[in-house]
C-alpha cells in the first residue's frame, strides 16, 4: 500500500514537473510554471519519505540536511542580484552534479552485491555528475571573472582526447570487476576532464558549455535514478537531460560551433588583444543623440550584458514608448548568446513589460539593419564584433553577429571602450558611422528620455 502511494506521488510530481516546463516556456505564464514545478519537487520529496521507518537511519539529519538546504536555497535566491543570477545557476547545476556523485558512491559502498547494471548506472552516473560538479564550478568562476576566459592550445586538445579514452578503458574495467577502486578512480578522472574541459573555454563557446553542463547534470541524474529505483529521479533527470541537450544543439547552431568541438577545445584562438586598426572614435552628446533619434524613420535597440548589468531595461522600453509616440518605428535585435545566460534579454525586457512581438532573433533583424536609421547598443559588445567574421584568431570567430554596421548611424552606450565578455577590441567603436555615448546605460537613458521630451 506505502508502496504504491509513493509511486503514484512521483507519477504526480511527473505530472507537474511537465507542466510547470510547459508553462515556463512563456514568460507571461513562467511564474506559474516555477510555482507548479516547486509544488511537484515537494512532493516528490513527500513520497521518498513513504519508504518505511527500515530505510530511514538518519532521518533526522536527512531533516537537517533539507531544512539547510531550503534556507540557504531561499536566501540566495533573495539577495542573488538579477546580474549574478547566471551565476547562481551554474553553482545549482554543479551541486546537482555533487550530489549525483555522492548517490553514486555511498550506494556502491551499501550495497552488499553490486550487479553490473548496477555498476553501469552508477560508474556512468558518477563520472558526468563529477564532470558537470567541477565544469560548473568552473564556468561559475568564469562568469564571475575570476578566472581568464580563452586559453586554447593543441596540448589541452590532445590531454582531453586521452583522458576520455582512459575514462572509457577504467569505465570498462570497473563493469568487469565491480570494485570501489575502480570507481573512485573514474570519478576522479571525470572531475579532472570536467576542468580540463571547461578551462580552455571562453568567448563565444562559454553558452554550449553551460547548456551542456546543465544537460549532462539532468542525464546523470536520471541514470543515478535508475541506479537507486527512484521514478521521480528518473523523469525530472529525463526532462532536464532533454531541455538541456536541445538548448546546447540550438546554441551550438546559432553559434555555428559543433559541440564535440566546443568539448574538445577545437574552436577560436587565444588572441584577446588588440587586433584591429585603430582609428579616432566620435563621441555624441545627449543632445545630439535626442535629435538624431527623435527625427529618425527607424530605430533598432540592441540591448546586452551591460544593459543587465545597470538595470536599464525599465528605461529602454520608456525611450521605445516614448520614440512611438513620435512616429519612430522601434524594434529590438535579440542575439542568442546577449547577456550571460541563454534567454537573459528577453527575461529583462519582458520584466520592463516590453511587447514580446517587438522582439525580433537575429536571422530576421539583420536583413532590417540596412533599412535602419539608428542602431541603439546598449551596454552590447560581443554581439556585435566583427572580429567574429573576420579575425580567424579571435575567440568570437565563426560566431553569427548581430550586423548594425549595415544601418546609417550607430550609437554605442557603454561606460568606456573596454572590451566585452570575450576580451576582444571592437573594431566597431572606430567605424565612421560610430557614435559613443559614454556613460552608466540607466543613467545615459534618463537623460536621453529627458531631451527627447523636450523636443
Ligand atoms: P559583452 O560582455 O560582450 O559586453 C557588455 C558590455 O557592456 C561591456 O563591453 C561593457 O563595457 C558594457 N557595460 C557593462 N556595464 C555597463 C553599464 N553599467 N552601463 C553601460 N554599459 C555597460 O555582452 P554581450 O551581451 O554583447 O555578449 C555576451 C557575451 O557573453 C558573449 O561573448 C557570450 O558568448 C558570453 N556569454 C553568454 C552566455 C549566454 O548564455 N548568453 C553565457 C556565458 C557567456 P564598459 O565596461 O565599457 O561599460
Amino acid at each position: 500500500m506505502i508502496d504504491s502511494l509513493r509511486e503514484l506521488g512521483y507519477l504526480i510530481s511527473a505530472f507537474l514537473f511537465i507542466l510547470g516546463i510547459k508553462y515556463m516556456g512563456n514568460p507571461v505564464t513562467s511564474i506559474r510554471g516555477n510555482i507548479i514545478s516547486a509544488a511537484g519537487m515537494f512532493i516528490a520529496i513527500i513520497s521518498t519519505f513513504l519508504q518505511g521507518k527500515a530505510n530511514f537511519n538518519n532521518l533526522w539529519f536527512i531533516i537537517l540536511a533539507i531544512l539547510s538546504g531550503s534556507f540557504v536555497g531561499t536566501y540566495l535566491a533573495r539577495v542573488v542580484k538579477f546580474t549574478e543570477m547566471p551565476q547562481m545557476v551554474s553553482f545549482f547545476n554543479g551541486m546537482g552534479g555533487l550530489t549525483i556523485v555522492l548517490i553514486s558512491i555511498i550506494e556502491f559502498l551499501h550495497r552488499k552485491t553490486v550487479d553490473k547494471i548496477f555498476t553501469i548506472s552508477a560508474g556512468f552516473s558518477g563520472i558526468i555528475g563529477a564532470i558537470s560538479f567541477v565544469g560548473s564550478m568552473l564556468a561559475m568562476a568564469k562568469l564571475w571573472g575570476i578566472l581568464e576566459k580563452s586559453y586554447r592550445s593543441n596540448f589541452i586538445r590532445v590531454f582531453n582526447s586521452i583522458l576520455l579514452i582512459l575514462i572509457v578503458l577504467f569505465f570498462g574495467i570497473l563493469i568487469f570487476e565491480g570494485s570501489y577502486g575502480w570507481l573512485i578512480l573514474v570519478i576522479i578522472l571525470g572531475g579532472i576532464l570536467g576542468f580540463s574541459g571547461v578551462f580552455p573555454i571562453g568567448g563565444a563557446d562559454m553558452p554550449v558549455i553551460i547548456a551542456l553542463l546543465n544537460a549532462f547534470t539532468g542525464l546523470a541524474a536520471s541514470i543515478a535514478g535508475f541506479a537507486i529505483n527512484n521514478n521521480a529521479m528518473i523523469v525530472s533527470g529525463t526532462l532536464v537531460g532533454a531541455s538541456g541537450t536541445i538548448l546546447t544543439i540550438l546554441m551550438a547552431k546559432a553559434m555555428n560551433r559543433s559541440v564535440l568541438g566546443v568539448i574538445l577545445g577545437g574552436f577560436g584562438g587565444v588572441d584577446t588583444t588588440s587586433q584591429t586598426q585603430k582609428g579616432n572614435i566620435q563621441e555624441i552628446t545627449v543632445q545630439d543623440a535626442a535629435i538624431l533619434l527623435s527625427y529618425s524613420r527607424k530605430v533598432i535597440i540592441v540591448p546586452g550584458y551591460g544593459m543587465a548589468v545597470s538595470g536599464a531595461q525599465n528605461e529602454v522600453h520608456e525611450l521605445e514608448e516614448l520614440l512611438e509616440k513620435k512616429g519612430v518605428e522601434v524594434k529590438y535585435a535579440i542575439h542568442p548568446v546577449a547577456g550571460r545566460m541563454p534567454g537573459h534579454m528577453n527575461v529583462l525586457l519582458a520584466e520592463a513589460k516590453v511587447d514580446y512581438s517587438k522582439l525580433y532573433e537575429m536571422e530576421y533583424i539583420n536583413p532590417e539593419f540596412k533599412n535602419t536609421d539608428v542602431v541603439l547598443v546598449v551596454g552590447a559588445n560581443d554581439i556585435v564584433n566583427p572580429a567574429a567574421k573576420n579575425n580567424p584568431n579571435s575567440p568570437l570567430y565563426g560566431m553569427p553577429i548581430l550586423e548594425v554596421d549595415q544601418a546609417q548611424n550607430i550609437i554605442f552606450m557603454k561606460r568606456s571602450l573596454r572590451p566585452g565578455f570575450a576580451g576582444v577590441e571592437n573594431e566597431l567603436f572606430f567605424n565612421p558611422k560610430t557614435r559613443m555615448l559614454f556613460g552608466d546605460a540607466k543613467e545615459t537613458l534618463k537623460k536621453l528620455i529627458n531631451e527627447i521630451k523636450n523636443i
